[in-house]
């Protein structure tokens, strides 16, 4: 056997598997048809954060879960992840009243452990002049709470570097073309410009994000494929127009917009909407730019945005299939295999970049029953993550 584990992809759940198995003494090969971070993870919002907005839907777990990860990689990536303070305006004709607000923010608290991240004010008056070019008509309330953000591709390289560096191995740029499974391994054909590979593993990882239909699709014998959906979220990417971090509802449909300095630019995003092409096909709609637009306009009226091509990014998210509006959708990560028992193919699908490594052990649990005991070399929640220059 070649192999213990062949993960596909080299986003952030593939990066993350392949850390966390390496970590764990597990021979390790990370296959990626393209760069790392070249599917969604490189097309977030870039936050770690916990998701307030999830406490509405009460994902509580997830909330927990990624507010314990969000501290944790404040601590493992200070380079990479850094706290920065948002603002909640609240208007007279808001969705949520300051008083819902004050309770969502007081059970995140809690649900970080109550630690100084967690600690929320609300502005007072003499504060809201301050934000600036913050629409101030109708008014009623600022919140100013913390998240954290992060270079998504680069966080990515830098758990694909730590995997590397525990011991895994990487090719790339390399496509996985099939699979055969059997009750004792899985033979892995690829292609790389040197030609055509087949490699042996204990057990298959399908980490390919927003094409994990496409590798599952490729598999003998054939395997149920989980009843999964593709919803794009385009950003925008302008000038730093503004210095202060929003988190806003958008004016036409009360969906969470996010304005945030990013990097020197000002990043706002997302929208949703069901997206039925090729991946790599996804862009950012005309309409889907005037929806962020309008949002920005709408809270500062006095911005000028200076006219011309905007740029602009879409990522995919993958969710399971539903009627519910992908906002209503748990968000958590969708774990299927081929075999409870005697797992051969495992795929991660969705789920967060903040709870990366959370994904990633839960991602070992369930292959265990088919890997041999090895000795540890690291536990990934002590391993610190360089950036990669
Ligand atoms: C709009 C949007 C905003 C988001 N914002 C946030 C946020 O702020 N915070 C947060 O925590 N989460 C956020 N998320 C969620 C997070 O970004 C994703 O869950 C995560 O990036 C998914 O990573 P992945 O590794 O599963 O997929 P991907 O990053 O898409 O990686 C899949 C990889 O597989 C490779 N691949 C595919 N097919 C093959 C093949 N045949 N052979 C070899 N390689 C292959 C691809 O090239 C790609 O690199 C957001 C998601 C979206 C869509």
């Amino acid at each position: 056997m070649k192999y213990d584990i062949v993960v596909i992809g080299a986003g952030i759940q593939g990066a993350g598997v392949a850390q966390a198995a390496a970590a764990a003494g597990y021979s390790v090969l990370v296959v990626e048809q393209t760069a790392p971070a070249a599917g969604t993870s490189s097309k977030s919002s870039k936050l770690i954060h916990g998701g307030l907005r999830y406490l509405e839907t009460a994902q509580l777990g997830l909330v927990r879960e990624s507010l314990r990860e969000r501290e944790l990689l404040l601590r493992l990536a200070p380079e990479l992840v850094k706290l920065r303070p948002l603002h909640i305006p609240l208007y007279e004709n808001s969705t949520r009243s300051p008083l819902a607000i004050r309770a969502g923010l007081s059970l995140y608290s809690v649900l970080a452990g109550l630690n100084k991240d967690s600690f929320f004010t609300q502005l007072g008056r003499a504060h809201w002049p301050t934000l600036a070019g913050l629409r101030q008509e109708n008014l009623k309330a600022v919140f100013r709470y913390y998240e954290a953000q992060t270079d998504d591709a680069a966080l990515t390289r830098s758990v694909l570097q730590s995997a590397v560096i525990l011991g895994a191995d990487l090719l790339m740029p390399a496509r996985f073309v099939g699979a055969e499974r059997n009750g004792q391994c899985c033979k892995v054909d690829i292609e790389t410009d040197k030609g055509h590979e087949s490699i042996s593993c204990r057990v298959l990882v399908n980490c390919a994000g927003p094409w994990a239909a496409e590798v599952l699709n490729r598999i003998k014998p054939a395997l149920v494929s989980p009843s999964i959906e593709l919803v794009q979220g385009s950003h925008l990417l302008l000038p730093p127009l503004l210095n202060q971090y929003f988190y806003l509802e958008a004016p036409q449909d009360k969906r969470a917009v996010f304005v945030l300095p990013w990097e020197g630019r000002l990043l706002v995003g997302t929208t949703e909407r069901v997206f039925t092409g090729t991946p790599a096909q996804a862009v950012c709609s005309p309409e889907e730019r005037d929806y962020l637009l309008a949002t920005l306009r709408h809270y500062f009226p006095q911005l000028v945005i200076p006219g011309g091509e905007i740029e602009t990014f879409a990522g995919l998210r993958v969710l399971p299939r539903s009627d519910k509006t992908a906002f209503a959708r748990p968000r958590e990560v969708m774990f299927a295999v081929d075999d409870e028992l005697r797992p051969r193919v495992l795929s991660v699908m969705g789920g967060k970049l903040t709870t990366y490594r959370a994904t990633a052990q839960e991602a070992l649990l369930r292959l265990a029953p088919s890997l041999p005991t090895k000795e540890r070399r690291a536990d990934t929640a002590l391993v610190s993550l360089i950036p990669v220059h």
